[in-house]
């Protein structure tokens, strides 16, 4: 679990270092920005490790972690790219030069630092981490391009050019974990109900009144209605019921289900 955290921790301190022995507001802009990532991606991981802990309270367990760790993820992506572009901005209507060699030099080692996370992808997915770590490789990429470039001709305004450019890639790379999060938070269904119910009503004709939401992104909970015959044994429903599991496990991937039945008379 180290693997993923402990290297942002290294990048953070890097910056630091270079923070103070270049004073260049870029590099102090970096450096809040690595400080944030090594924070949220440690705090990720060790949710992670959290997710199977149930009680009293949190009787599904602590899954939804998840969907948080993905959110502030995505949030610090994007809130870090707006510090170090408005920073790169404010260089460019003052007129000011910062140091690309320095620059450059710590976009290197970030890079190669930022790559490591990236080997294994199961908790790191889930998480949102594997994202970040894919934005923040590209950014730093980016980094060095403009770093070089600039060594080269001498072209400053690059800076803030390519700056937004990092922001508009980390907007549009997390619009898609965002809106899935925020879905699983709304409670979205993830399946199409109407769909769902009629696919179903071929083999259990009273099936009706269907809710489906995700708790995280393996953990599909369901909960419907049966309508039965008001002369059916417990051991026929119970039959039926694991029927019902079966079917839904296997097609729809729901992994927890609670079934209503009723008769014809009581139906609601
Ligand atoms: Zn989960
Ligand atoms: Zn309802
Ligand atoms: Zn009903």
């Amino acid at each position: 679990m180290k693997r993923y955290f402990l290297p942002f921790w290294l990048i953070f301190g890097l910056n630091s270092l270079l923070s103070i022995y270049s004073g260049s507001a870029t590099m102090i802009s970096e450096t809040v920005h690595s400080l944030l990532d090594a924070l949220v991606i440690t705090f990720s991981m060790y949710a992670m490790k959290l997710v199977n802990v149930k009680d009293s309270r949190f009787t599904y367990g602590l899954h939804r972690l998840e969907i948080v760790s993905s959110l502030a993820n995505v949030a610090t992506v994007v809130v870090g790219s707006i510090i170090v572009s408005l920073i790169s901005l404010l260089y460019l209507i003052e007129g000011m030069r910062d140091q690309p060699v320095i620059l450059t030099f710590a976009s290197v080692i970030a890079f190669s630092l930022s790559l490591l996370p990236l080997s294994k992808r199961d908790e790191t997915t889930r998480s949102g981490v594997w994202l970040h770590a894919v934005q923040d490789s590209l950014a730093y990429l980016i980094g060095i391009l403009t770093g070089v470039i600039i060594i080269a001709t001498g072209w400053y305004f690059i800076d803030p050019v390519s700056s937004l450019v990092i922001v508009s890639i980390m907007v549009l790379t997390s619009i898609k974990s965002m809106k899935g999060s925020l879905y699983v938070i709304m409670e979205g269904s993830p399946l199409d109900i109407e769909e769902m119910e009629s696919e179903l009503r071929k083999e259990i004709p009273g099936i009706h009144h269907i809710h489906v939401w995700d708790i995280c992104n393996h953990l599909r909970v369901a909960t419907l209605h049966v309508e039965e015959q008001s002369n059916v044994t417990l051991k026929e429903l119970d039959e039926k019921r694991v029927k019902i599991e079966k079917l839904l496990g296997e097609r729809f991937n729901i992994n927890h289900v609670t079934i209503q039945f009723e008769s014809e008379a009581e139906r609601s």
